[in-house]
């Protein structure tokens, strides 16, 4: 999608590292690793920022998109618990604070969407060994019937496969089961940082890179369109982030069913990482943050959507980043365990009003999208909370 012609403004770009970049941008010449890599060294943060704004303006114009979703996070009883060092989120089954929802219990949260907005649900949690095929197509099913009208976000690449697993079943029966129980889509959360010299340190028993890619190709094959993620901020290098952006590139130029990029910020604090890297207290820098999303947008030239996801990172970085190359913010969130367990400091959920002022604030134009990335509405001056 082409709103405008591409205008970059070189002037305003101090460091000839990345005026070159943009000789590339502006002449339709894709990015390299290395590219990626010199505008992650960059010191000329503005001047990524420019290039990434005048893409992201041609593709989108003004208009900054947010979805009405609502989290459910049914179970944090994970076998990983030992070994995902970064996350504090995870419990042993007899762990304190370990709970599992009954399928009545996902309800009861789920009909808050009665009342309000929600028009997605975004679930995902633990790999549960008592959470199998059966317990989330009953999950599935017993939400499309009560509130059918909500469109079903669930389960990571890593729950996927999990679930295969304990199942003995292939990726391809498990999604193929979880589509017709309700699946529409899926969330990209479980990829952390591709390189295997990194997942070593940070998540040695987690899906790898390439079967992480696979399920998202399997689930592609069926018409499961999926998100992706990068955790970024912990021991990864900026060439360890290239490499994992190539990845989600290629699979992108082959299948085309990722729907949006979102890179997710590191947070160091009740997590076994943090207290190793020295690091507790101390999060992503709003820099380091807002390259990621500049760099993302444009590196993955065949990704549409760049999303930044303000309960990692703030709201107020979410609302700068808009001039960075993103065009979709997290939405009306409803209740976020998963982050604020390792020190996210933000509110857990924001108000239509709330979401529509920020995106205000920044001079764009607030639009409600589905799913899908379809624009639903537009606002007046006038916004129901
Ligand atoms: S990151 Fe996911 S897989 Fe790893 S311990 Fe936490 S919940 Fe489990």
């Amino acid at each position: 999608m082409t709103v405008a012609a591409l205008e970059i403004p070189f002037e305003r770009i101090a460091d000839p590292a990345v005026r070159r970049i943009a000789d590339k941008v502006a002449a339709g010449t894709r990015l390299s690793q290395a590219d990626g890599v010199a505008l992650f060294d960059s010191r000329d943060l503005t001047g990524v920022g420019i290039l990434a704004d005048a893409v992201n303006r041609s593709r989108h114009g003004d208009l900054v998109t947010f979805a009405a979703n609502q989290h459910i996070n049914p179970t944090n009883i994970c076998t990983l618990r030992k070994t995902c060092v970064f996350c504090g989120y995870a419990r042993l089954p007899k762990e304190e604070g370990a709970y599992r929802y009954t399928i009545e219990q996902v309800m009861e949260e789920a009909r808050q969407a009665k009342q309000g907005l929600t028009r997605e649900f975004h679930i995902v949690g633990g790999l549960d060994m008592q959470a199998g095929l059966a317990y989330y197509t009953e999950m599935f099913r017993a939400l499309k019937a009560e509130l059918p009208h909500v469109h079903i976000k669930a389960l990571t690449a890593v729950e996927i496969a999990h679930i295969a697993r304990i199942e003995k079943m292939s990726w391809v029966e498990v999604l193929a089961a979880l589509k017709e129980a309700g699946l529409d889509t899926m969330p990209g959360g479980g990829a952390e940082t591709f390189s295997a010299a990194v997942r070593e340190e940070i998540a040695n028993k987690k899906l790898g890179a390439a079967d992480y890619i696979g399920v998202h190709r399997a689930a592609h094959g069926l018409g499961i369109r999926t998100n992706s993620t990068m955790l970024y901020g912990h021991v990864e290098s900026h060439a360890d982030r290239m490499e994992h952006l190539q990845m989600l590139r290629d699979l992108q130029d082959e299948t085309g069913g990722f729907l949006a990029y979102i890179p997710l910020a590191y947070h160091p604090d009740d997590n076994e990482l943090g207290k190793r890297l020295g690091r507790q207290g101390i999060a992503t820098s709003g820099v380091d943050d807002l390259k990621n999303l500049a760099v993302g947008r444009l590196f993955l030239d065949n990704f549409a959507h760049i999303k930044s996801h303000w309960i990692m990172v703030t709201p107020f970085v979410s609302q700068v980043a808009l001039h960075y190359g993103v065009n979709d913010l997290e939405g009306t969130v409803v209740r976020e365990k998963i982050y604020h367990a390792v020190g996210a400091q933000t509110t857990q959920a924001m108000s239509l009003d709330e979401l529509v002022r920020l995106i205000r604030g920044a001079g764009k134009v607030p639009a409600e999208r589905d799913s899908f990335y379809r624009v639903l509405r537009t606002f007046d001056e006038a916004v129901a909370a």
